[in-house]
């Protein structure tokens, strides 16, 4: 047995007995006593960029410049602004309406700009104001593995889009999109198998571990992202372009899907 299949089947296994136990308390029926709920939250927001520095310093991306809080969309849209002075109001607009559409799902996120993709440059994340209640993030270690998340989407920005026989940065990205040869709904779906899958092997490889709701937030949504694409996949809905890029991913992450097809 690998070590991450080991591994994940003793977080499951542990989530199973947390049920059965909450289980068991209803049938007595005795209260659910609120004080077990809030010891399991040892993560503290009471400064949010302070627990978000030291989390990333912990994490230590390698494609991130800071991550910011920004629970007002605020520095984010002054990020988005200043990119763009001189261009349309309806391509800023657009911009700034795609940060929050995203916003509900992902607590954490990179100002991903077409036109910068390929530039080198490390990438800012920003934090929303969820952050500091998502019951995917109830510990530091949880935050730190968030980040990482983060990282892998800021490295594709950073460095281009991986197509398995090649990288494709800014313009040419922009024109695939416009012809319509890459869906951005697709693009976004398999660039998140990517990140959930980086953080369960994280999470399997450091010292740190997260807990077991954040493991298990990231193994369903990457269940749910492989299946999606599989179907996409075999149903032949891809361009050719999105299958390279789907089975780019898929292969790099070859021995986590294989693992969690199990608990499907
Ligand atoms: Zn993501």
């Amino acid at each position: 047995m690998n070590k991450l299949k080991k591994w994940l089947i003793g977080v499951l296994a542990g989530t199973a007995i947390i049920t059965a136990s909450v289980v068991s308390t209803k049938q007595k029926e005795e209260p659910l006593k609120r004080e077990s709920i809030v010891l399991e939250r040892t993560i503290n927001f009471e400064n949010p960029q302070i627990t978000l520095n030291s989390a990333f310093n912990l994490c230590k991306p390698e494609h991130l410049s800071e991550v910011v809080y920004d629970p007002d969309f605020k520095k984010s849209d002054d990020y988005t602004i200043k990119r763009f002075v001189g261009h349309s109001r309806r391509l800023i607009e657009g911009y700034l309406q795609e940060t929050r559409t995203g916003a509900p799902n992902h607590a954490l996120c990179v100002a991903d700009i077409l036109e910068d993709v390929g530039d080198g440059k490390k990438r800012i994340t920003f934090a929303r104001r969820n952050i500091t209640n998502s019951i995917g993030i109830s510990c530091p270690a949880d935050l730190e593995n968030s980040i990482h998340h983060e990282d892998i989407h800021a490295r594709e920005s950073r460095f281009g889009y991986d197509f398995g026989d090649r990288i494709i940065k800014g313009k040419e990205l922009g024109d695939l999109f416009n012809k319509k040869e890459i869906r951005t709904e697709v693009i976004k779906a398999i660039g998140e198998l990517d990140a959930y899958a980086s953080q369960i092997e994280r999470a399997n490889r450091t010292e740190r571990k997260p807990s077991a709701m954040h493991i298990i937030i990231a193994a369903t949504n990457l269940c749910q992202v492989y299946n999606i694409i599989e179907n996409a996949i075999e149903g032949r809905k891809l361009t050719s372009l999105e299958k390279k890029y789907a089975e780019a991913k898929i292969l790099k992450h070859k021995d986590t899907i294989e693992t969690l097809k199990k608990y499907r």
